[in-house]
């Protein structure tokens, strides 16, 4: 599904087929959960070529990560969005998946590493379909309390609470999970920061116990255009209950919007909704849609 023997990744430096990478069964990594990745998103943009979104955004991130956990990294961003366009390219992808993973050698004593591995994969994506809106419900679980975590860092291992948080959801019949934080306020899903609308307005959880996602960014940047108002503060799950309308945004999710939370509905029809308005503007912007094509397409 993710691979087969034609297809290409990046691996240390090097273009090298899938199949013939080796990983360290003595990784640090594999073992306690030690690493660092991004998931990225190129789109086939509408002059026919492919767009890698925010992508320095994303590979800046990758290294704060590793910087965040004391992981050597030695990579630019340059060099590495070179390497993903070549290697689109040569597994013929436009609407891609990118996960780049920066992982540790060999090491089973807690000590600082002198390097570490990089590998970039890539897998098609089916393009944006934005019509099914989730059955969401409140995890048992928190997430990661930022004073045992580096909660800012796109770690590998944060990832077990994501995977129990979404299979939970699943076993109970709910297509998503959304989990509080530490000190019981919304904080965001397994995989996907949350925005509700409140009177006119929109409302998401500040940055400090949350993954501050590129999405997320982008809806600031999109409601900035748009002249909606958006406000980050602690969002009680009472007050979520009570919304006019909720979304998830994440670079997989992209923009979608929630039908349900815990069982009760949101007011609003989610075509009458604010986030509707981003979600559409959102698929303009990833497939590089200017505003004045967006204006003709309108008339
Ligand atoms: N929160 C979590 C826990 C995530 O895994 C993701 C996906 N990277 C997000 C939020 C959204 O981040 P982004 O918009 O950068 O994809």
């Amino acid at each position: 599904m993710y691979y087969n023997n034609d297809t290409f990744i990046y691996w240390n430096g090097k273009i090298i087929k899938a199949s013939e990478a080796k990983i360290d069964l003595y990784s640090e990594t594999m073992h306690y959960g030690y690493g660092v990745f991004e998931g990225i998103r190129s789109y086939k943009i509408i002059d026919g070529g492919t767009k890698i979104f925010k992508e320095v955004e994303h590979f800046e991130r990758l290294k704060n990560s590793a910087r965040a956990l004391n992981l050597p990294y030695e990579w630019n961003s340059e060099e590495l969005i070179a390497a993903t366009y070549e290697i689109l390219k040569l597994n013929n992808i436009q609407d891609a998946y990118i996960r780049p993973l920066v992982y540790a050698p060999a090491n089973m004593s807690f000590s600082v590493n002198n390097e570490s591995f990089i590998v970039i994969e890539t897998w098609q994506m089916q393009p944006f379909l934005g019509e099914k809106l989730l059955n969401v419900m409140t995890s048992s679980f928190e997430r990661p309390n930022p004073k045992a975590f580096k909660i800012e860092a796109k770690a590998t291992g944060h990832y077990v609470n994501s995977i129990l948080a979404s299979q939970e959801a699943k076993a109970k019949g709910f297509d998503e999970a959304l989990l509080k934080d530490m000190q019981g306020y919304v904080a965001e899903a397994p995989g996907a920061n949350i925005f509700m609308e409140k009177d006119g307005a929109l409302v998401t959880p500040q940055l400090g116990n949350i993954l501050p996602g590129i999405t997320r960014a982008t809806v600031f940047e999109i409601c900035n255009e748009l002249n909606i108002p958006v406000i980050e503060k602690q969002i009680t799950l009472a007050e979520l209950h009570e919304a006019d309308s909720a979304f998830f945004c994440g670079t997989a999710a992209e923009i979608i919007g929630i039908a349900t939370l815990d069982k009760i509905p949101f007011k609003k029809d989610w075509n009458d909704s604010l986030g509707s308005i981003i979600q559409k503007e959102y698929k303009d912007l990833v497939t590089g849609k200017t505003k004045k094509e967006q204006l003709e397409a309108a008339n």
